[in-house]
């Protein structure tokens, strides 16, 4: 069975991409499968730098076609922040610090004033065509205070206006329907055709 790599030692990450990948008779395995041992710093300035660097990387090693992705939250008034620092914000990986960090530094700025994005930047590389990456983005408002208990990392204060509720108070298969990494996830879906795998 042909086989392609996700970028990532998270099992949970992988699933949203074994659903495309399955119906088209592709085999889905991560680093945890296949390279264990390698670890592929993020020092890219960009989501798409990243996904770009990890997809590149792995497919040269193994040979493959590889799939990675890099996401992160933006914040319009932080100038962009914490961007690709997303998960290191605070603390490496700790979502409550990261969450206090941010109303920390947007205390006093109005509703208006708070607006902010998730982006997904996806990038697929294999032996037999050119790098391709595709984005996904999902517009929001971060809170003054956390609501809702799904999800992570940033969820339970990004608001979603169109909904009325943040990402922690959505179900997953909600959340998928208007999430940055399900927005990437459709468009690649499309750009497979071209790619002719
Ligand atoms: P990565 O793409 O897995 O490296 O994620 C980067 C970081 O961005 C995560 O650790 C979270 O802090 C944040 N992030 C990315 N996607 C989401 C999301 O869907 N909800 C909340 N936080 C997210």
């Amino acid at each position: 069975m042909k086989q392609v790599v996700i970028a990532t030692k998270n099992k949970g990450k992988a699933k949203d991409f074994e659903a495309i990948f399955s119906p088209l008779g592709y085999e889905v395995v991560t680093m945890l499968d296949v390279a264990p041992e390698m670890e592929i710093d993020e020092t890219g300035s960009t989501f798409e730098e990243n996904a770009v660097l990890k997809a590149e990387t792995l497919s040269k090693a193994l040979g493959k076609i590889v799939i990675a992705d890099d996401s992160g939250l933006e914040i319009d008034v932080l100038g962009g922040e914490p961007g690709v620092y997303s998960a290191r914000y605070a603390g490496d990986h700790d979502d409550e610090a990261n969450i206090e960090k941010v109303l920390e530094k947007l205390q006093g700025v109005p509703e208006e004033n708070r607006t902010a994005r998730f982006v997904c930047a996806i990038a697929i590389s294999g032996p037999e065509f050119e790098t391709k990456t595709v984005f996904g983005m999902c517009e929001g408002v971060i809170l003054t205070e956390k609501r809702g208990s799904n999800g992570f990392g940033y969820d339970p204060i990004f608001y979603v206006p169109e909904l009325g509720r943040t990402m922690a108070e959505l179900t997953a298969e909600e959340k998928g329907a208007i999430s940055h990494r399900g927005n990437a996830i459709r468009k690649l879906t499309k750009e497979l055709e071209n790619l002719l795998i």
